[in-house]
């Protein structure tokens, strides 16, 4: 599907051989593909530019003379840069409240009711939890339809007040029913705009003051490149959150979206969706990314 970058830059890189050392001349037209690569992978201009800056730094003076493929030595550079900027070692997620309560964050669409259920399975299957949706959409009835369509796919209770108009109660009162019913994993998720809004934005502050979350994770859509790391700066601004949710991976995406956000916000991304159905999640690996994005 993608050009494959490692074998274009280890075609580049046969003119070094001989040369010794990388310098700032025969490593040049070697960064330019790389940078078109990052490009390619939507990542934002500027991060693409300072990211091959920061490779050129590393490069330059390197001994290619005993390396049988330069090439190979360039994009070990460039992977192990790219999985250091996308966070490095897998991030876990905070599970030590009673019970932990989990906000959900991001645009309407970016996949957060889908996700929301996904990470209950999740929590049920594989970490032995007890976990309870919650429904705090107060516009969009579909939205509450479609949580309880969703728990009931995975055996997972929902909760919600569908004549109460105030998301913060619902969430507090959500938070109470838990903890009577030993539920220990608590996952609220919010409504959501088509753009980010002042009202939203206000009203997910709210919630997020009032009810103090563990975990507060933005939900993004990775087709939706640059504008992703827009939307992530506004959430964050506001909630501070602690992890991103990459969605819809699975789609044609290099998810360059990952390397911009995660430079921007400089929050770690903590799981990736990768279709529709409810075990379609996979925890975040910086090096899987990096490869990805590098095609
Ligand atoms: P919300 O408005 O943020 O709650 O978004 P939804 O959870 O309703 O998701 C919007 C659409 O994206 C739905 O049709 C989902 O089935 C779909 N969706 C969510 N996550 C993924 C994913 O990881 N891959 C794919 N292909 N589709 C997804």
């Amino acid at each position: 599907m993608f050009d494959n970058l490692s074998d274009k830059l280890d075609k580049a890189f046969h003119i070094l051989k001989g040369h010794g050392k990388i310098t700032e001349v025969n490593v040049a037209d070697t960064l330019k593909e790389v940078r078109r690569a990052l490009l390619d992978a939507d990542v934002n201009f500027k991060i693409a530019k300072d990211f091959t800056t920061r490779v050129k730094e590393k490069a330059i003076g390197q001994d290619v003379l005993t390396t049988l493929q330069p090439g190979q030595l360039l994009v070990k550079l460039v992977k192990d840069e790219l999985t250091e900027l996308m966070g490095g070692d897998v991030a876990g997620i905070n599970l030590s409240g009673t019970p932990s309560v989990i906000l959900m964050s991001g645009l309407q669409g970016s996949g957060k009711t889908t996700f929301s259920g996904k990470l209950a399975n999740y929590l049920l299957t594989k970490k032995n939890k007890k976990p309870l949706l919650v429904a705090c959409d107060i516009y969009r009835p579909a939205a509450i339809q479609q949580l309880y369509v969703v728990g009931d796919s995975i055996g997972v209770e929902v909760y919600s007040e569908p004549e109460n108009k105030n998301p913060v109660e619902i969430a507090q009162n959500a938070i109470k029913h838990a903890k009577a019913n030993g539920f220990n994993v608590v996952i609220v998720d919010t409504a959501g705009r088509l753009a980010v809004d002042k009202e939203m934005m206000e009203e997910i502050a709210r919630v997020h003051k009032a009810i103090q979350p563990q975990e507060t994770l933005f939900v993004v859509d990775a087709m939706t490149g640059q504008d992703a790391v827009n939307t992530a700066k506004a959430f964050n601004d506001i909630l501070n959150f602690d992890g991103v949710i990459l969605t819809k991976l699975d789609g044609d995406t290099r998810g360059g979206a990952a390397l911009s956000i995660k430079t921007v916000v400089n929050k770690p991304i903590k799981f990736v969706g990768t279709g529709e159905k409810m075990d379609a999640i996979d925890v975040f690996y910086p090096v899987r990314m990096a490869e990805r994005i590098l095609g």
